[in-house]
């Protein structure tokens, strides 16, 4: 009998699971494994928690519904809580496992974790690689050649690649017939944090899971049919279906990208077919323009000089990073998306863009200061994608314009009633509208105990022309 491991890394689903599919093509018995490793839950350079609570929680919550489905196919799924290659070795010891099929990742503390693995087992590991919309085999160049501008990459990737089709779920697993110790979910305490609910204000209540995702999707699409009007609602800061959400199940595996695209191309042709659903396409082709950018780059992803040439000066000061951290810059629209994040692990697009070029660009603080915060807080922390798109507003990245944003035109255009920033600031809901986003100019008494709200941290002369 064939024994074989399938470990589970950032796949946590049975739909197109590369890893899974060929392990049931090549044995007779396949042990499903996972472990929550614990250099995932140590610290960053900068001090704070790697993993933060809110991530932890969902990823708990999707580790704990990809066993409920493996049980409801007829498996199970072992699950550890340590070190990873330590945990491996003892269950290839204890199942006779003969090979392990798993996923790549690209990252190098991700990749450590592989080698570690590969040296200390004696039996050989097949990784597949289904992270990306499009399958590194099938750019049209080698992934070392990677544009450094996104339009050239997706042009030649919309001329010359096409996506894959999905793997197939598998309907049946093998009952695994050795008697093993499953073991049992961590808590979060287990994983050294504590739980942090999520505030009731969020723009979605989400939960971790393959099925979470899949519901989400056919939310999305077909029950409020709000991917037509995508490119429109994109920029928006409240609700839930002002942008997909997808980020939150992409990042762990729970859903694939190509999942979302060939549904993408199923709503083309049964809904409608429009600027809207090319650009949900459009947004997942930046998703892996950033992972083939690292691939590419390597570690330089998180040097201070990023992948671009420009000398700035960064400052490390630890007093202003904490109020920008805190939302207490006393810049309404910085503080509500900060105090966002602070409170549901999640900030908007618009919201991440204006909250890292005021930091790196305002504040002028080591921008990986900002990096490594959100890689602690967000649910969908993502490496390729939070530090290239840090590098890429902070200026050392793939933007060939070193864009700005001007945090008070940009508050006035995306939140022109200033219905976000009351959403996160109740202490400025009493503000008229033409105020709100610079509340120092306005005669109310406003920094007084009564309203304490703080004086602004920075106050550039470009933003006056737009009070
Ligand atoms: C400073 C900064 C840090 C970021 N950090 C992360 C991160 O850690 N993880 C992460 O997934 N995204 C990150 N993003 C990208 C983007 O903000 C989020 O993907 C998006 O807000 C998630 O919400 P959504 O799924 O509703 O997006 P939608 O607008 O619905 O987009 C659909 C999908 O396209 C992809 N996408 C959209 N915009 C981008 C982008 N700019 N770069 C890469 N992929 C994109 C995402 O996978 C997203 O789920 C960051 C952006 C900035 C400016």
């Amino acid at each position: 009998m064939k024994t074989v491991i399938v470990w589970f890394r950032k796949d946590l689903r049975l739909h197109d699971n590369e890893a899974l599919y060929k392990a049931i093509q090549s044995a007779d018995q396949i042990i499903p494994f996972y472990c929550f490793e614990e250099s995932e839950y140590g610290k960053t350079h900068f001090g704070f928690n790697k993993t933060g609570s809110f991530r932890a929680q969902f990823n708990i919550e999707s580790v704990s519904q990809l066993r409920e489905n493996l049980l409801a196919i007829g498996s199970e799924l072992c699950i550890r809580n340590g070190k990873t290659a330590d945990e491996l070795l003892k269950l290839v010891k204890e199942t006779n496992a003969e090979k392990i099929y798993s996923s790549k990742d690209i990252h190098s503390e991700e990749i450590a974790i592989q080698k570690e693995v590969e040296e200390r087992l004696a039996i050989p590991i097949d990784y597949s690689f289904g992270a990306c919309l499009y399958h590194v085999n099938d750019l049209p160049h080698p992934y070392q050649d990677t544009a450094e501008v996104f339009t050239s990459f997706r042009k030649g990737l919309e001329k010359k690649a096409r996506v894959r089709e999905l793997y197939p779920s598998p309907s049946k697993l093998p009952k695994v017939k050795i008697d093993i110790d499953w073991g049992s979910l961590p808590s979060i305490e287990d994983l050294g944090l504590k739980r942090i609910p999520i505030d009731s204000r969020a723009a979605i209540k989400a939960k971790g899971g393959e099925n979470e995702a899949l519901k989400r999707l056919d939310h999305y699409f077909f029950q409020s049919l709000a991917l037509q009007e995508y490119k429109n609602r994109r920029n928006g800061l409240l609700g839930e279906d002002y942008s997909s959400k997808f980020s939150l199940w992409l990042w762990n595996g729970c859903i694939s990208p190509r999942m979302i695209y060939w549904k993408v191309k199923e709503f083309e042709k049964e809904v409608k077919k429009n600027q809207s659903t090319y650009w949900l396409i459009f947004e997942l082709i930046w998703r892996d323009y950033f992972k083939y950018i690292s691939l590419k780059h390597g570690n330089k992803i998180f040097q201070l000089e990023g992948i671009g040439k420009s000398e700035r000066n960064w400052e490390i000061d630890k007093e202003r990073f904490e109020k920008w951290a805190n939302g207490e810059t006393g810049i309404p629209f910085i503080d509500a998306n900060m105090r966002e994040l602070n409170s549901t692990g999640f900030m908007s697009n618009r919201g991440r863009q204006n909250v890292a070029s005021f930091l790196s660009k305002e504040v002028q603080l080591d921008w990986r200061m900002g990096a490594e915060y959100f890689e602690s807080m967000l649910i969908d922390y993502d490496v390729a994608s939070n530090y290239g798109n840090w590098m890429y507003v902070s200026g050392v990245g793939n933007d060939p314009r070193d864009r700005y944003f001007n945090i008070i035109s940009q508050a006035k255009r995306y939140d022109a009633n200033g219905e976000f920033v009351k959403h996160w600031l109740p202490e400025l809901a009493e503000m008229d509208a033409s105020n709100v986003h610079h509340p120092w100019t306005a005669n109310q008494v406003l920094f007084s105990n009564d309203i304490s709200y703080p004086k602004p941290m920075v106050e550039p002369d470009y933003w006056k022309k737009y009070y």
